[in-house]
């Protein structure tokens, strides 16, 4: 049983992955003109026998879906990665021509636009699907190539799921999510809450200002300061909350009080957390000024524009954590952590919305989205080995 998986870890190739990431960077695809690097994708599962479908909402935004076992014999694991880059923004400062994948001299990092964010751990998917594709399996290995991460996932992810609902796709049972996690396990994902508040003042003459004025401004400003900062919770998953006040709005004229005054509030929720529980606590610390202040006055929106996501997580127990923390501790020898980040959000909330077991896992790498971006090239083998175990254990590979 042992040296059954360990096989499988040892015959994962450094040079395969790096070769086939090479492969991927080579096509640029930025977001919106991702359908050349899907028909590199659909040609090379052509070349190796590999069952898949091509689905698109917009034809020009196409995702692979591709297997190799049988959706019907068992569980049913999806790997998801994104083709879709960021644009090159400062070609001045690369090093390296951004489509030319290079290897640094050492052989430890692979540079090029999409290297990092995350055609490389799209590589180690496909050597995935080479690697399980003679095998045995209890159920199938199946991998969501998908359009349109960095934008909206409309044409990626959420089409995905669409076709999926509507039985065109079989469902996964869990799912992989290749997003850099420093190798760590990604099992949960802060949620998005947006406010805005208006604050109420009194417009006036300057001169008046302290007669007749409630300036609008000031009364913000003391809102600012009993919101932002540090939140003192944690969730052993995913770390803090987060609360950051980014826009305000506020006066006419430089010579005129200010009547009103608006800020939008960012706050990022942890599990436990929910859209009701953190407008109480807002309105709780803007009602707290206002027992020594009787002019302060506000009004609250919550979600305004309509962006609420919950906090979601795959709990600890589920059988897709606990395969990933053995191979985390196979592979590298580590003790199994958590990737406790200050970390945005991945296609992973999609698949968790949907009731599927989702962990993220992935490797570090550097400059994501800007220049020189590099993938690490240890942690991509690192990566291929722990897929490869945890592939091997869930769908029993032989
Ligand atoms: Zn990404």
């Amino acid at each position: 049983m042992v040296s059954e998986t360990a096989s499988w870890i040892d015959r994962v190739s450094r040079d395969r992955i790096v070769e086939t990431a090479q492969d991927l960077i080579r096509i640029p695809s930025v977001s919106g003109n991702e359908k050349a690097v899907m028909d590199f994708v659909s040609a090379w599962c052509t070349a190796r026998g590999i069952q898949h479908v091509v689905t698109a909402k917009d034809p020009e935004r196409p995702n692979v879906i591709a297997w190799v076992g049988d959706p019907s014999s068992g569980p049913v694991i999806a790997m998801n990665g994104h083709l879709d880059t960021v644009p090159v923004s400062d070609a001045g400062s690369w090093r390296t021509d951004p489509f030319d994948p290079v290897v640094s001299d050492d052989g430890k990092k692979l540079f090029g636009r999409g290297s990092s964010d995350m055609k490389s751990s799209v590589g180690v998917m496909m050597v995935m699907l080479e690697l399980f594709r003679e095998a045995r399996l209890d159920g199938a290995l199946m991998a969501h190539i998908v359009s349109d991460e960095e934008t909206s996932a409309v044409y990626g992810t959420l089409h995905v799921l669409d076709e999926i609902e509507a039985g065109r796709i079989p469902r996964p049972d869990y799912v992989f999510i290749g997003e850099g996690s420093q190798l760590k396990v990604r099992n949960a994902e802060r949620g998005i809450v947006g406010f805005r508040i208006t604050f109420q003042g009194r417009a006036s003459h300057t001169a008046v200002a302290r007669v007749h004025g409630i300036n609008a401004i000031a009364k913000a400003a003391k809102g600012i300061l009993a919101l932002e900062g540090d939140i003192d919770k944690f969730h052993p998953s995913i770390g803090h909350p987060v609360i950051s006040i980014n826009t305000i709005e506020g006066g006419v004229a430089h010579n005129v009080v200010p009547g009103e005054c608006s800020i939008t509030v960012d706050r990022r929720i942890i599990p436990g957390e929910t859209k009701e529980s953190v407008t109480e606590e807002i309105r709780a610390a803007l009602d707290a000024i206002a027992v020594d202040d009787p002019d302060f006055r506000y009004a609250l929106e919550v979600d305004p524009w309509g962006g609420y996501i919950p906090a979601n997580i795959t709990e600890e127990d589920s059988p897709l954590v606990q395969a990933f923390q053995r191979s985390v501790t196979a592979v590298t020898g580590n003790k199994p952590e958590f990737f406790v980040q200050w970390a945005g959000a991945t296609d992973g909330r999609f698949y968790r919305a949907a009731g599927i077991d989702t962990v993220g896992m992935g490797p570090s790498g550097e400059n994501a989205h800007g220049a020189n971006e590099a993938a690490f090239i240890d942690d991509l083998e690192s990566q291929g080995k722990i897929y490869a175990q945890t592939i091997a254990d869930l769908l029993r590979a032989r």
